[in-house]
């Protein structure tokens, strides 16, 4: 079993390439490693995904439908006749299950299929790894399970924001950016954050913070005035997508330009500001749009951009998500948790299949996660998300498939070959790709 002693260990001689991507490349802001100790801690992970479980059984109990039963109904489902355990699935959600709100055709059969309806009449351990966020995880949870028409329990998931949680202790006050609304502070309170500012709690204080926006009423009702002169801000979290980048980015370049993050005040070097964390780095997304539409990392490298042309010095932030080898990390110790608690496998699994739609992120990680992890972590591009057929992306993954269904299909059948016949599994990538120097991506 891999240790935090291990995975360092490997860590400190393996080729970090991702720490020396150039600013060109959009996607490769730099992969910054975020210590062990600032993620969750494999004795948390219990706890956590308990805490979760009772909050979603909350959340059960008070979300219900006008006629008063459940909104979530549990599938009838044939009694699988075995549970894997020597290999598990890992899912992206955007692009792979969901795309613009509406489930892909094949991923409630692809769920279903993983549950047991498969001609091996075997199910297997899953969970869910997305960059996406902007509500709890119980709530995005609730959601999934309604869409895919599938309980999903909060012990199988992680969000880009998660691993903040870890934060919560080092940072007094904080300002929270993104989102709908009020979520991101409750979000961030969830966490453990003890005093979270947000944009809307400044423009209240000081309405000229930003010339060419105003609140709405609901915005300035629940915004908080604050006296700034006597508060230090001592780091930035973007959990979600900015709803206002002009007025979120003046704020934050405020924040970045002062000293100890105190807003009414201006570094002369332009280096005493607070550090920035964005839960993930993904520059583009898929939606119900044909086309794939700017997100967070577009953000980023905006802001960065945006600083070394006002104050002439490069900014460094720091990014969760996937491709983050953290976050791999995370999953893989939510993994065996849940694998323990709801299938009593009390080991890790050989191979763990992640599926997912983006190369920069979870073809990248999961391929780089590959490289220092004891388990075979082998990984699925789809072409329902961000990948378009016809591209060759930058990161090859070991196998494309056209949708979810394909991808659990091949994943199934690839570990009943390797049980059934040795000789019949190869390890060569499988993705039809020739060249990862391309440079041609999406
Ligand atoms: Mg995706």
């Amino acid at each position: 079993m891999t240790t935090a002693d291990s995975l360092g260990t490997r860590r400190s001689v393996r080729r970090l390439s991702s720490l020396e991507a150039c600013r060109a490349d959009l996607y490769g802001g730099p992969n910054v490693l975020v210590p062990p100790r600032h993620l969750m801690a494999s004795s948390e992970a219990h706890d956590i995904a308990i805490e979760m479980a009772m909050a979603k059984q909350h959340l059960d109990e008070e979300i219900s439908s006008e006629d008063g039963s459940p909104r979530v109904a549990t599938p009838i489902e044939r009694p699988p006749q075995t549970t894997a355990d020597d290999f598990a699935l890992a899912f992206d959600i955007d692009g792979v299950l969901i795309r613009g709100g509406e489930p892909i055709p094949e991923a409630a059969e692809a769920m279903r299929y993983i549950n047991g309806e498969n001609p091996y009449g075997v199910k297997v351990p899953y969970i869910f790894v997305t960059n996406g966020g902007g509500k709890t995880e119980e709530e995005r949870c609730l959601d999934l399970s309604s869409q895919l028409a599938l309980e999903v329990s909060p012990g199988q998931f992680i969000c880009g924001h998660t691993p903040m949680r870890e934060m919560a202790e080092k940072f007094d006050t904080v300002l929270v950016v993104g989102g709908v609304g009020e979520k991101c502070r409750i979000v961030a309170e969830g966490y453990g954050f003890k005093d979270v500012i947000t944009p809307g709690d400044i423009i209240k204080t000081r309405h000229d913070t930003t010339p060419f926006r105003s609140l709405t009423k609901e915005e300035y009702q629940n915004s908080r005035v604050r006296d700034f002169s006597k508060i230090n801000i001592e780091a930035i979290f973007v959990f979600a997508d900015s709803r206002d980048w002009a007025g979120d980015q003046q704020i934050i370049l405020d924040l970045l330009m002062s000293k100890n993050g105190r807003l009414d005040t201006r570094s002369e070097t332009f280096d005493e500001g607070p550090p920035v964390f964005f839960s993930h780095n993904d520059v583009v997304w898929s939606t119900s749009h044909e086309h794939v539409r700017i997100g967070m990392g577009a953000l980023r490298a905006s802001l960065e951009a945006l600083y070394k042309a006002v104050t002439g010095k490069d900014l460094s932030t720091i990014a969760f998500g996937k491709p983050q080898l953290g976050t791999y990390q995370f999953a893989t110790r939510l993994l065996r948790q849940w694998r323990k608690d709801t299938h009593g496998i009390n080991r890790p699994p050989s191979t763990v299949y992640f599926v997912g739609d983006t190369p920069e992120s979870d073809i990248r990680g999961t391929n780089e996660f590959n490289d220092i992890s004891d388990s075979d972590w082998y990984s699925i591009l789809v072409k329902t998300g961000v990948y378009q057929e016809g591209t060759i992306p930058r990161y090859p993954p070991k196998k494309v498939c056209q949708n979810v269904l394909d991808a659990v299909q091949f994943a199934v059948e690839r570990e009943f070959a390797k049980s059934g016949n040795e000789s019949a599994i190869s390890d060569d990538i499988d993705s039809g790709f020739v060249s990862e120097s391309a440079g041609v991506y999406n």
